[in-house]
């Protein structure tokens, strides 16, 4: 049997009130407790709104004083907004749409969730942001409420997170903002060693909207410093045929504490940028899919002769690459070098990548004895379809690589860093190596803004549309969106899944290609919206 308990505090007077009541109140035995309970809480307000005020203590109180069952189910007021739950993570703003009630209430709810799959331990962590610690210390409270034992492995990079949660158990939550400005945090989180997306991200909403958590006693925390263990697993697994000398610039982010530490650990010469983690990104942000956030890198590759500059978004999960002479190698790019090394250990395995990316990606990968497959955008996605297929290696355009061999098949920056060094480091000039890597002429990402659901509407009717449209020898696909393949180059239109805007991208072999195909594209988006107005993606 359980209880449930609902208390309404009174936000300026600190006064509280509290409804009780037992479930299956039909029961004799349950509607005495209930009036005993109802009449405690009358009589001991002050003592009720103190133990409350902490769910292991409240817990401990109603099972020892009060007789109650120890499964208690205890809810604490909170305005939900429910644009925080996107499809991959949980984001908003601090303190607005995100706070610590918030935190708390998603600790509860994922606590429980855990605890009903049988997981007992889940490890937190958290970026550099300013919000973090609080918003970590609200969590873990949630988490430790439902009876959970809580590894808190303090500030980290998300994947030093997740190597928590594969190492150590099989759960965590990262407290994170990413790549977003300064004023957001959110949570990344992994149950049972699958990032949760989707349909689960919205059973916790629900969970915490309904309060209907379990809680129970048996929740405990414990400080673990993982910085060792995931150097080691590193160093450990990369080895660099010769020395590099390299700019790493961390935009303040939470990578900059570990990250230049760990390419030192490998024989680099680290020249390091922004590496003192600051919440208030002084310098620039920390968003290395944005050209204008590589201009200090590019400098200082300049003016250090340098041979390689690697960047980091806020979290550390994404990496940025410039060369010295100061092309952006972008990710799709990076996937190239990656799908042939990891192909030569892996020979004929499947390498899966989103649609964002060039159309150069895929025979690239068959070239390298690979099976490429193109598929939906989301990092959650991804890596559950390479957990399906048992894919060793996947990426996306926005710069979240998965090395599923020799790691762990999460996205981690710093890592993938050091494992295109090791590639790099068999050839004399890494430079060359990564010019020589087949490009096209593209557009950056693309944003049209759009009423809410929206979107997927106008995806759907271009779908419809566009076998009409475009014939042979256009290849049309609906993975994701609408894109159009042709002999050179192609055109993406999708519905962003965490914001009311449509995705563009389009790449030709040539500028004429690259044009063309931009036209017939935006032609058919404005045959179904006609105000469609184009604007550079603002992530
Ligand atoms: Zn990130």
């Amino acid at each position: 049997m359980s209880l449930n308990i609902k208390d309404v505090k009174g936000q300026d007077q600190g006064q509280f009130q509290a409804r009780l009541q037992v479930h299956q109140p039909r029961n004799q035995e349950n509607r005495a407790k209930n009036h005993v309970l109802r009449k405690a809480c009358r009589h001991g307000v002050e003592r009720v709104s103190q133990v409350v005020g902490d769910i292991s203590q409240a817990c401990a109180y109603a099972s020892t004083h009060l007789k109650w069952p120890d499964k208690v189910i205890l809810g604490v007021p909170m305005q939900l907004s429910s644009s925080i739950f996107k499809a991959y993570d949980i984001r908003g703003v601090v303190p607005s749409t995100l706070n610590e009630a918030v935190a708390e209430g998603l600790g509860k709810a994922f606590g429980s969730a855990a605890r009903a799959a049988g997981e007992t331990v889940v490890a937190v962590g958290r970026d550099g942001r300013l919000s973090g610690p609080a918003l970590s210390t609200a969590l873990i409270k949630g988490l430790m409420g439902a009876g959970i034992e809580v590894i808190d492995v303090g500030m980290v990079t998300t994947p030093m997170l997740y190597f928590a949660a594969h190492t150590l158990c099989r759960s965590g939550i990262q407290v994170t903002g990413s790549h977003n400005p300064k004023d957001y945090n959110g949570f990344k989180m992994v149950l049972g060693g699958r990032a949760i997306y989707g349909d689960e991200i919205q059973g916790l909403r629900r969970t915490m909207e309904a309060e209907s958590w379990v809680l129970q006693m048996g929740g405990s925390v414990r400080q673990v410093n993982i910085e060792a263990a995931y150097q080691s697993r590193i160093v450990g697994d990369i080895k660099l045929a010769r020395p590099f000398k390299i700019v790493v610039d961390s935009g303040n982010g939470v990578a900059g504490a570990t990250a230049p530490g760990i390419f030192r650990a490998l024989g680099c010469e680290v020249i390091e940028l922004f590496s003192e983690v600051d919440g208030n990104f002084p310098n620039h942000h920390p968003d290395p899919s944005k050209p204008e956030n590589l201009r200090d890198l590019m400098a200082a590759l300049k003016s250090t002769g340098a041979e390689l500059g690697l960047a980091f978004d806020g979290d550390g999960d994404r990496l940025g690459i410039v060369t010295n002479d100061g092309n952006n190698i972008y990710p799709d790019r990076q996937m190239m070098l990656f799908a042939q090394d990891v192909l030569s250990r892996v020979p004929g395995a499947t390498i899966l990548f989103d649609v964002k990316c060039s159309q150069r990606l895929a025979p690239a990968i068959a070239a390298a004895g690979g099976v490429p497959l193109m598929y939906k955008t989301g990092h959650s996605l991804v890596k559950a379809k390479m957990k399906e297929i048992d894919s060793p290696l996947g990426g996306e355009m926005s710069g979240h690589i998965f090395f599923k061999e020799r790691w762990y098949g999460f996205d981690d920056g710093t890592y993938a860093g050091c494992r295109l060094l090791e590639i790099l480091s068999k050839h004399p000039d890494g430079n060359a190596v990564l010019n020589a890597l087949p490009t096209s002429f593209s557009t950056p990402e693309l944003n049209v803004a759009c009423a809410e659901g929206e979107p997927h509407r106008v995806t759907s009717e271009l779908q419809a549309k566009a076998a009409a449209t475009f014939p042979a020898p256009a290849v049309i696909s609906d993975i994701d969106g609408l894109r159009v393949d042709w002999p050179d180059g192609f055109g993406l239109v999708r519905a962003s899944n965490t914001t009311p805007v449509l995705v563009l991208r389009f790449e030709g072999q040539t500028p004429e290609a690259l044009h063309r195909i931009e036209t017939a594209m935006m032609d058919l988006l404005r045959s179904v919206k006609p105000d469609a107005k184009v604007a550079q993606a603002a992530h």
